[in-house]
């Protein structure tokens, strides 16, 4: 990873990413927790670029790109493999943020 990214450490290119994130206008990135014994990990994030337009429209999460995206960030970041991505809170469905669980698909 260090070889390919460029950074010294998974810290160091997670903060590099949140930065990033906001750069593009994408989103918030309030938190990354890594769950080692459930191997599952969860990110907290605000101000989704998809969920704006739609706050408190829908039933069902709406961030389907920032899902797969993030989902693909963190298999990089932890040097994780196959991971599967559950929005389980949306501020497209009216909650305060959106919340992303990742847990390996096998
Ligand atoms: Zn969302």
């Amino acid at each position: 990873m260090k070889k390919l990214w460029g950074f010294q450490n998974k810290e160091e290119m997670i903060e590099a990413y949140k930065k990033q994130f906001q750069r593009f206008g994408w989103l918030c990135l309030d938190s990354i927790e890594e769950d080692l014994k459930k191997k599952e990990v969860k990110i907290i994030t605000h101000n989704n670029f998809e969920s704006q337009p739609y706050q408190k429209s829908f039933d069902n999460p709406v961030c389907y790109f920032i899902s797969g995206y993030i989902c693909g960030f963190v298999e990089v970041a932890l040097e994780m493999e196959a991971l599967r991505c559950y929005e389980m809170r949306c501020e497209g469905k009216g909650n305060a943020h959106c919340e992303f669980r990742m847990k390996p698909m096998l």
